[in-house]
């Protein structure tokens, strides 16, 4: 980081880095935080407030990553935090029914129409399990189609990549997950219905369920195209499959129904988490009563946790929805616009070749001129410009998403300060994505 203006290092990062790869592996407890796309020592976090976050050296960053999603109000909420508070002090956890999970699980159902009934789970990787699970149980099959580049969380048959063309077999995309686990997983490219028709084609009576993302943001953004949510509810209505909208990323974050606010096409069963947990490990599945009655104890596919509808998670989560008014989604929509304009025009002004692609408020970076529709197009990209922009940016205190993979994320709480912030760091930034090299 020679070319950079000032210091860059993060001793004391550093430091807290080299103890947690000697007792965790690699350092971390989730992949990416490791930096590993972007090279360099990845920041500890010791406090955030507001679009900031604080670093162990003591440095502050305006957060574009918002905790991948969930800090939709920015970090450290007063009346999110009185909440939790308040929910602390009348006990952890029971192990029983308590009235907060009732309330949570109340808000989100009077959001969503196609919502009849939720169960709550503790990460999104367990909502989508236990959704295909209960898809499987429903529908008696056993086979799921997913896309590529489209994340569910670390369930191990939606561990698994595309092989070439259309309709390949899944072959694991990780030690660990076995053939037979990967083996009913049907691979598909994003936005492409006809790749839809011809598994259905080729697989009649055997298709459980379609999971995708409702708007992706795992690939980077790459949203549907017009029609393609529909033109899979409507595939799987006439196979007799369910239709599952993942909505751990966009749920109540890209509207205050989430994408289904956005595009109305009606899912059988839904997943999220992020934003209905307020920074907590909450998550849920849900959709058609008639489909939810299947699982135990009302029906026969089994699913539990020993904290889920934990009392603080979901505390946080009903208080952060309940701030999500109209206003509030006005506010991150037009900070969302605000920033992507910035970016744009400082690439544009050094002549970097990018799209910006939005979901709604969320949007990412390719460093790429051609349109980006799927997980191979995003490929494509020349991932090694947004690293040197990354490494400028974090140098001048804007922390983004480390990896050009990724949505960028932002709050209510991004005011005139942190959009100052990001607009003086663009420059140098925009220069280095220009001046970089493979
Ligand atoms: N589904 C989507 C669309 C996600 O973006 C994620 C996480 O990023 C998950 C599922 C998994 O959620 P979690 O990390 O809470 O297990």
């Amino acid at each position: 980081m020679s070319e950079l203006p000032y210091p860059y290092e993060a001793p004391v990062s550093q430091v807290l880095f080299d103890r947690a790869a000697a007792v965790t592996p690699g350092g971390v407890n989730s992949p990416v935080r490791a930096f590993r796309a972007v090279g360099g020592t990845p920041r500890f976090m010791v406090s955030g407030t507001g679009p900031y976050l604080t670093d162990a050296d003591g440095r502050e960053y305006v957060d574009l990553v918002c905790s991948w999603g969930p800090m939709i109000l920015g970090h450290s909420h007063p009346e999110v935090v009185a909440a939790v508070q308040a929910a602390v002090a009348r006990g952890t956890s029971f192990g029983t029914p308590g009235e907060g999970e009732v309330a949570l699980a109340e808000e989100m159902v009077a959001r969503i129409a196609p919502l009849e009934q939720v169960r709550l789970v503790s990460s999104g990787t367990e909502a989508t399990m236990s959704a295909i699970r209960l898809a499987r149980g429903f529908t008696r099959r056993s086979k799921v189609i997913k896309f590529a580049g489209c994340y569910h969380g670390h369930v191990d048959s939606l561990l698994a990549a595309a092989g070439s063309g259309v309709a390949t077999f899944a072959l694991p995309d990780t030690p660990g997950v076995t053939g037979a686990q990967a083996g009913d997983t049907i691979v598909l490219p994003y936005n492409d219905l006809e790749a839809v028709q011809e598994a259905f084609h080729r697989h009649p009576g055997e298709i459980a369920c379609v999971i995708t993302e409702a708007a992706p943001g795992n690939m980077g953004v790459v949203p549907p195209l017009p029609g393609f949510n529909q033109g899979l509810k409507d595939a799987c209505a006439k196979n007799g499959a369910l239709f599952v909208s993942d909505e751990v990323m966009t749920g109540f974050r890209t509207s205050r129904a989430g994408w289904f606010g956005v595009e109305g096409v009606v899912p059988d069963l839904m997943t999220f988490g992020k934003v209905m947990g307020g920074g907590f490990p909450a998550a849920a599945f849900g959709g058609r009563a008639d489909v939810m009655a299947h699982l135990a104890p009302a029906g026969p596919v089994y699913q539990a946790g020993t904290l889920s509808g934990n009392p603080v998670a979901t505390a946080a989560g009903l208080a952060q929805l309940r701030l999500l008014d109209d206003a509030a989604y006005e506010k991150v929509d037009a900070v969302s616009a605000q920033i992507q304009a910035l970016v744009s025009g400082a690439l544009a002004k050094e002549g970097v070749a990018h799209r910006l692609q939005t979901a709604s408020n969320m949007f990412s970076v390719f460093f790429t001129d051609r349109e980006v529709r799927d997980y191979e197009d995003a490929r494509r990209q020349e991932s090694f410009r947004f690293n040197a922009f990354f490494h400028s940016m974090l140098a001048r205190g804007v922390y983004l998403p480390p990896s050009s993979f990724e949505s960028w994320f932002v709050s209510t709480a991004h005011d005139e300060r942190a959009l100052d912030r990001i607009a003086d760091a663009l420059p140098a930034a925009a220069r280095a994505a220009a001046e970089a090299s493979a």
